[in-house]
């Protein structure tokens, strides 16, 4: 049945393809797509790990089928009988053999999204008895899990049941494996693959630039959440905040993700299929014209020339910003560098060593284009680990102990980054970024840290290059005292992402307030505005690196209120550079200062 779904339009572009479910965290696995010549290795796992199971059941029938009649618990004779026809059934193990042969799931992954099949299937169930028979359900597969990842609970979880309650254990990988971590395949697919979930951390999200989705969707987040951010990195179709697609849209069904209008169309017609097929090849034909555009520098009409620099997130996106012409890199956001590293449920911090060799390749990579480095901006929706983020779950996290403040509470952490951005000075220019300051004492304390990681350089030999110490403004405090600011820092970078969450107080992960979340707000618009203003006043550079800087829509508006450095997505900067050449600054005078005198200044856009 067809039906469509609303959510927040994060990353345009059309996808069409079927869905993958991850399931909920309930339920976690390792995912990874396997190639055609394992297919028969992975049935032959289940088909293993689903027979030791029956013998280990069958052993226990017989030893209860021993006792007494009163020693007997009617419970465990009666669950026994239950689980070993579910274990026969052919809905569970042809349902297995179906999404490791046709779509290359790993024998776990193809075990759980069985499970959630017929789960749903039993939720539907009038009868109260048969309902009830999903948690026996879940505790056969979780069986099957355990024998296949090599532990035997089994006669645990029994005794369990011999309690009088039905235990509804979590199915854990005891690896503690993200359940999206390996979602990468060298194998093509012939079907297109669209993932459903109902969140993904940033970290899992840039896990999957290298996968096969060709687009997403969440229940959860805000069109600046992390996760928004990095789906658009990807230059792929996402959609997030549709509040209940991972309850709604089942496994592989043909689903249509709209980028552009944040809609979700499931089981589509065939006259809706072939109506966004075409608009899908439109929107690939824009996208081949923009190419045409690489070579062409970003000089407006007036011939003001426009500096854009690429955000990236890890060491190999430097290939993606030197592919569309930037002119260096304008944010490297260095947490990505931190998180997804829990090992047996612990966070690990990467060595000077290890960041060195990242900062490095990056400014290699860049061939001596200048590369800013902020340092870390770990919490709020950016945990190092999940553990971290449920430890965080009753507070407000944005407002708590992130980025800069993260930094100067963790000092040896700190000067580790510190030594490893310096020391990587040596191989090309390199600007250090600092984020989310916004106390005079803060600055005090960080620019004492970098004083002290060049210090320590110095006494021991290690070479170091050049390094202008810029501040993010992203806190409306720091908006509000410029002049501090720009008396201790080289330059500045607006990041418009926080500035409009913080001046809005609209948290920008939060989807149930993201219709408040505006970019053009005549606040967000003044303190932006005065911020480029002020740095040029005193001759220092400025940019800004939020997503507003990518948004072709808000070209016009920043190029009239002065800015001419822009740091956006790769993905982003063609259209970008398309509407600076359009634009002649000399005419723009008269509408900025419109928009913003506006009292609803989306009325001039
Ligand atoms: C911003 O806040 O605008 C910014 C660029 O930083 P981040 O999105 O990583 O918080
Ligand atoms: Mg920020």
């Amino acid at each position: 049945m067809t039906f469509s779904l609303r959510g927040l339009a994060v990353a345009p572009g059309i996808a069409i393809g079927r869905a993958v479910l991850i399931a909920s965290s309930r339920v976690e696995v390792a995912h990874y797509f396997i190639s055609t010549d394992a297919v028969e290795a992975e049935i032959e796992r289940i088909r293993a790990g689903r027979d030791a199971v029956i013998e280990e059941l069958g052993r226990l029938q017989k030893s209860v089928s021993q006792m007494s009649r009163n020693e007997a618990p009617h419970e465990l004779v009666a669950m026994l009988e239950v689980h070993l026809m579910l274990l026969q059934d052919e809905m569970l193990s042809d349902g297995v053999r179906h999404w490791i042969c046709e779509r290359h799931y790993n024998a776990e992954w193809a075990l759980t999204t069985q499970l959630e099949i017929i789960s749903r299937q039993f939720d539907e169930m009038e009868d109260p008895y048969l309902r009830e028979r999903k948690a026996d359900l879940e505790q056969v597969v979780e069986r099957i899990l355990r024998h296949m990842q090599g532990a035997s609970a089994l006669m645990t979880d029994l005794n369990k049941t011999n309690s009088n309650s039905t235990p509804r254990n979590p199915i854990r990988n005891d690896k503690q494996q993200s359940p999206q971590q390996n979602l990468l395949s060298e194998e093509k697919h012939d079907v297109p693959l669209v993932l459903i979930a109902h969140d993904l951390s940033p970290a899992d999200m840039l896990q999957f630039k290298q996968s096969v989705f060709a687009g997403f969707v969440t229940d959860v987040g805000g069109k600046t959440s992390h996760t928004a951010i990095v789906a658009r990195s990807m230059n792929i179709p996402a959609v997030v905040g549709t509040r209940a697609a991972s309850q709604l849209i089942n496994q592989d069904d043909w689903v249509i993700i709209d980028g552009d209008a944040g809609v979700v169309i499931v089981d589509p017609s065939p006259i809706v299929l072939s109506e966004y097929n075409f608009k899908k090849r439109q929107g690939e034909l824009e996208r081949t014209r923009l190419l045409r555009l690489i070579n062409t520098t970003a000089n407006t009409l007036d011939g003001q020339k426009i500096e854009l620099l690429a955000n990236i997130e890890v060491p190999e996106d430097a290939a993606a910003a030197l592919d569309v012409g930037v002119l260096g890199v304008g944010l490297f956001r260095s947490e990505f560098l931190f998180m997804g590293r829990e090992v047996k449920g612990l966070s690990t911090l990467p060595s000077e060593e290890e960041q060195f060799n990242a900062y490095k390749n990056v400014v290699l990579g860049m061939h001596g284009l200048p590369v800013t480095i902020r340092t870390i901006d770990i919490g709020a929706d950016k945990p190092l680990d999940k553990k971290e983020k449920a430890q965080d779950a009753h507070l407000n996290p944005a407002l708590g102990l992130r980025a800069i403040r993260w930094s100067l509470s963790e000092p040896d952490m700190f000067i580790t980054q510190l030594r490893a951005i310096l020391r990587a000075s040596s191989f090309g220019q390199i600007n250090l970024l600092i984020p989310m300051l916004c106390a005079v004492s803060e600055i005090q304390q960080t620019l004492a840290a970098i004083a002290l990681a060049k210090k320590q350089l110095d006494d021991e030999g290690i070479a170091y290059g050049s390094v202008p110490i810029g501040a993010m403004i992203e806190i409306p405090a720091a908006a509000l005292m410029l002049p501090t600011f720009l008396k201790y820092f080289d330059f500045l970078s607006i990041g418009t992402n926080d500035l409009i969450q913080y001046t809005l107080a609209i948290d920008r992960a939060d989807e149930a307030v993201s219709y408040l979340y505006d970019p053009l707000h005549p606040a967000v618009l003044h303190l932006i505005s005065n911020t480029i203003k002020q740095a040029d006043l005193h001759g220092k550079p400025v940019s800004v690196c939020g997503e507003m800087a990518g948004d072709a829509s808000m070209t016009k508006l920043l190029l009239g209120m002065g800015l001419r450095s822009f740091s956006m997505h790769p993905a982003q900067l063609l259209k970008v550079k398309q509407q600076i050449l359009r634009t002649d600054t000399r005419k723009l005078k008269t509408w900025t200062q419109q928009v913003l005198n506006a009292e609803s200044p989306q009325e001039f856009i």
